[in-house]
């Protein structure tokens, strides 16, 4: 006779804690079914443009600490290979699955349509498929008017609790033996630097912050020089799952109750709670509209860009060679440690949309493939914000020049990433091509051959930009009106709430990057 056993599918969500699929799985063993834990790497996922080596490095690493986590109360993981639906057939030729359990997952577009597959092969089985929420997004929310409500309401829920033992399953399961992927698209040895995956490391990261680095959190969040270590660095766990948000959330409010909690500690924990909305706020847009993955956020602006992608520019952004300095060392530091704090992501998009007139879709694929901490939700989101297809606060514009001066004044982080311009003075470290000739010789860094000249003058490619925008907003009358109607769907509804508590807040915030304080 077949083992009855209920499947608890991990995806996005790699630990036992706070787990609802795996606690909700455990309250079956007492009427006799076993949990089966199960991972599916599927081949197809992992050729997707949006896909990198440096995602699936993460993944393996948390997979070995999830699967040690699960054989310690009984039962390993089950790692399998394939289209998912094939696979749970196998597994359904083996066993009596009574039932599915995972998390909703609010991916990309191929995820929610395999999805869709797994959903019509559980009804094709009569097999209920459990689906929990992962964090605070919602399915079928068709407007944010109650969204933070219940965004708090989730954050307060108790946390699920991890089963005390998991009964050992008789047939015979392969030990966990992780593929190595193939994935020809960063190069090979930029994955050495980027984070490292586990529950434990997630852990250990979110106590150094809130024991000590988040003191920084809000005046040394901005500045490459000093985000790496202020910022909680938290994020790749986030997408993968090894700590929820919620016990994050509940941690942070917890110690906001202290009172002796000083007041720097005050508006650090407040900015770093608020981010974790955010985290949700912007997920929440794509779970709510799928499309946005692949659709300018506001359709009219469709055609604004699309048909005029300049390759070279798109090489040089990509690869750190636009002759702007901090562009380049940001994207060079963002290719070998797969991250780069908010502000630089921000400068990064906006400079490929603006200055190089780049529609964002490319641009998108290659930034997911460098951040370890890749979520489409907020991903896709923020890149179309960055980009102004959004229509709401359209123009969020960086002057590369002036952030340069303003968050890397002495040129010790460019410096760093681009050693070809280690002996430029400070003077003309922001602006290298303003060298005379004699000082490109004596500095060892000639424009045009050490060094780029910058691909395009920023301040003409920026009027130029402004004046595109100005002239298709003109050829289209209803655009408001449009705007409008999307801000009803997806927009925030705090800013009121905010506006209220803004002069209580505005000392404690005033170090705080603003233009991330701006939620559309
Ligand atoms: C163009 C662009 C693309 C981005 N793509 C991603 C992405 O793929 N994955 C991702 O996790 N973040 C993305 N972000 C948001 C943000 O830059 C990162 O979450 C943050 O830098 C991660 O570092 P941290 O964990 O130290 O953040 P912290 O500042 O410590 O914040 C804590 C957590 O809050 C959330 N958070 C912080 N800032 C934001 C924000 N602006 N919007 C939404 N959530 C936020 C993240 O989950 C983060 O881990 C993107 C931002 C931009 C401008």
């Amino acid at each position: 006779m077949k083992e009855s056993v209920a499947i608890v599918w991990f995806k996005r969500d790699l630990r036992i804690h706070d787990h609802a699929p795996l606690s909700q799985a455990a309250s079956l063993i007492e009427s006799g079914t076993k949990v089966l834990p199960l991972y599916i790497v599927e081949p197809d996922y992992w050729q997707l443009p949006d896909s990198a080596a440096r995602h699936w490095q993460f993944i393996s690493q948390s997979l070995n600490e999830l699967n040690t986590a699960l054989s310690n109360l009984g039962q390993g993981l089950l790692l399998e290979t394939g289209n998912t639906v094939e696979v749970l057939e196998q597994l359904r030729k083996r066993f009596t699955i009574t039932s599915l359990h995972s998390h909703q997952e609010s991916g990309n577009l191929w995820t929610y349509q395999r999805d869709k597959n797994v959903l019509v092969w559980c009804i094709k089985n009569h097999i209920k498929w459990h689906e929990h929420e992962a964090y605070g997004v919602f399915r079928r929310f068709n407007d944010r008017d109650h969204w933070a409500g219940y965004w708090e309401m989730y954050m307060a829920r108790q946390k699920s609790v991890a089963p005390t033992v998991l009964p050992v399953i008789e047939a015979e399961l392969a030990p966990l033996a992780l593929p190595g992927l193939k994935l020809e698209k960063l190069e090979a040895d930029e994955n050495q630097h980027i984070q490292h995956g586990g529950r434990s490391e997630a852990l250990a990261l979110f106590s150094s912050f809130i024991g000590e680095r988040g003191r920084n959190y809000s005046s040394g969040m901005s500045s490459p020089l000093s985000a790496a270590t202020s910022c909680s660095r938290l994020s790749p766990h986030f997408s993968f799952g090894t700590l929820s948000i919620r016990e994050v959330v509940q941690k942070c409010r917890k110690l906001l109750k202290n009172k002796q909690l000083n007041t720097t500690w005050k508006s650090a924990l407040r900015s770093f709670d608020s981010r974790l909305h955010w985290h949700c706020h912007f997920i929440q847009k794509l779970e709510t509209e799928p499309l946005f993955e692949t659709h300018n956020m506001l359709q009219i602006f469709n055609g604004l860009r699309e048909n005029e992608f300049n390759e070279a520019y798109f090489t040089a952004w990509k690869t750190g060679a636009t002759g702007y300095p901090l562009i380049d060392a940001c994207m060079r530091c963002l290719r070998h440690t797969g991250w780069i704090n908010f502000r630089m992501r921000a400068m990064l998009v906006s400079f490929a949309s603006y200055q190089l007139w780049l529609h964002w879709k490319l641009p998108a694929w290659h930034l997911a493939q460098c951040f370890t901490d890749y979520e489409p939700g907020i991903h896709y989101c923020q890149i179309q914000m960055q980009s102004g297809t959004t229509g709401i606060n359209a123009m969020r514009i960086y002057n590369p020049v002036k952030q340069s001066q303003d968050q890397d004044p002495k040129g010790i982080f460019i410096k760093r990433w681009l050693p070809e311009l280690s002996k430029v003075s400070e003077h003309y470290i922001h602006e290298p091509w303003t060298m005379p000739l004699s000082m490109q010789q004596a500095k060892g860094c000639i424009l045009g051959e050490d060094y780029p000249e910058p691909i395009v003058d920023h301040v003409v490619a920026l009027r130029e930009a402004r004046e595109r925008f100005s002239d298709f907003k003109k050829l289209h009358p209803d655009f408001w009106e449009h705007a409008k109607a999307l801000h009803n769907k997806h927009g925030s509804r705090r800013k009121k709430a905010q506006r209220q508590t803004a002069k209580s807040r505005k000392k404690a915030n005033s170090k705080v990057d603003k233009n991330q304080l701006s939620l559309f």
